[in-house]
């Protein structure tokens, strides 16, 4: 078939293509769902007083269209699938306005088309169904065996239906959106209850073996005693991370922004991390723009440098240097922390800033991390104003960046 007539596409600017809008249609779970009455009764509705033998509601992703309501003559093909290409309806989504064709063997948009071919579609109004945030996912559209001349009472008529059409669909989005959220909250309950469990089994079993006078005056009484009390530690870290996450999070936790010197906040940290530092046998040093100030929450730019820096230390081989670079970005100050570790496989990058995520699933553990150190530091930087993120080289190490800003935001921000 010839496709002369379309005019060319851009695939970059195809907007069946638009990847948001088809994360939003496949967020609908509606492509390829049984039909339902509420949609069904909408199509009846517009059939009837369209008066017209074919009255749809089409869902298009890039490659196909989806009826998932038809209400058609006996004989109409049962299969609810098409070729995208053949469709009328994505002239809806690509133009974003009601498509009205009175004879489709004149419009040089659908000449070619099957439905014209096969199934004799002469006659075709369609209204593109556009979400409130602005994603138009589908169409709601009448069509005729015959040529027709459509009114705009009629266009009107069909847009007003097709509005009920799209707050079904954004009926179904919340509730996905629901399930959703219901389902992470199960998820980090379970994750939760795992890693509170954890350190809590390791102290229960060295007590249980105390408490058995099997090793009295024995080498590894002390052993347990330092097992249990290691990970006592663990578990009141995991809790008192988990509660200032939460606050973080919820917003509870107010800064006290001030002006402060970046050398005092580097150095604080450094110090706080110096001990375990040494005893993995790394050197901290650090490089800043003499004179740098932000205008940021003293303890808490500390708490995102220790961590960060207790990460690089805890993930770089003996002997190696750990960096805290910071310079004067004009209205921002940019911080990194390198160092030359094992680094971060590209595909984890995002992924690490999540509760509870880790490289490998080991590493909470045997470094004695809790997995909630980025998110809080991505929290604390976001709750700034700046961003953090990381660039690394899987074996060759990484470097976390994260901006402060050096003035106080504008009220209203
Ligand atoms: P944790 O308390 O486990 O360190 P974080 O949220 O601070 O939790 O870090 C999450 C995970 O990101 C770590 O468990 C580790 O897998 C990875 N990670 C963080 N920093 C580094 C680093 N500098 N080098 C390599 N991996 C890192």
């Amino acid at each position: 078939m010839s496709r002369d007539s379309e005019p060319p596409q851009d695939p970059g600017t195809d907007p069946l293509r638009d990847p948001a809008r088809l994360a939003a249609l496949h967020a609908t779970a509606l492509l390829g769902s049984a039909p339902e009455e509420s949609f069904d009764r909408l199509t009846r509705i517009a059939a009837e007083f369209l008066d017209a033998p074919l009255a749809l509601v089409n869902l298009l992703d890039d490659q196909r269209q989806f009826a998932k309501s038809c209400f058609a003559p006996p004989g109409w093909p049962d299969d609810p699938n098409s070729p995208v290409e053949e469709s009328y309806c994505r002239w809806t989504i690509v133009e974003r306005q009601p498509v009205v064709i009175a004879d489709a063997r004149k419009d040089e948009r659908v000449r070619d088309s099957v439905f014209l071919r096969d199934l004799n579609l002469v006659s075709y109004l369609g209204v593109p169904l556009i979400l409130s945030n602005g994603h138009a996912l589908g169409t709601l559209c009448v069509a005729g065996f015959e040529p027709r001349e459509w009114t705009e009472r009629e266009v009107r008529l069909l847009a007003d239906l097709a509005a009920s059409v799209t707050t079904e669909v954004e009926l179904r989005l919340d509730v996905a959106e629901r399930r959703q959220i219901a389902r992470l909250k199960d998820e980090f309950v379970s994750i939760v209850a795992h890693e509170l469990r954890t350190p809590l089994t390791s102290i229960r079993g060295s007590l249980g073996l105390l408490a058995s006078g099997r090793l009295n005056g024995t080498p590894q009484a002390q052993r347990m005693l330092e097992i249990a009390a290691q990970n006592s530690d663990r578990l009141v870290r995991l809790i008192n991370d988990m509660l200032d996450l939460d606050r973080l999070q919820s917003g509870r936790l107010e800064l006290n922004p001030a002006r402060v010197e970046v050398a005092r906040l580097v150095e604080q940290s450094m110090h706080a991390v110096e001990g375990a530092a040494t005893g993995v046998q790394v050197t901290l040093e650090a490089r800043i723009d003499p004179g740098l100030d932000v205008w940021a929450d003293p303890d808490r730019v500390v708490q995102v440098l220790v961590n960060l820096l207790s990460n690089a230390a805890k993930f770089s081989p003996p002997g190696a240097v750990v960096e805290v670079v910071a310079e004067n970005r004009g209205e921002q100050a940019l911080f990194q922390v390198r160092d030359r570790g094992r680094g971060i496989p590209a595909d984890k990058l995002d992924a690490i800033f999540e509760r509870f995520r880790q490289v490998d699933s080991s590493d909470a553990r045997d470094k004695g991390g809790t997995g909630l150190g980025l998110a809080i530091c991505r929290s604390i930087v976001q709750q700034h104003g700046g961003r953090v993120w990381v660039a690394s080289e899987w074996g060759k190490g990484s470097t976390f960046f994260f901006t402060l800003p050096r003035e106080p935001r504008p009220a209203g921000e």
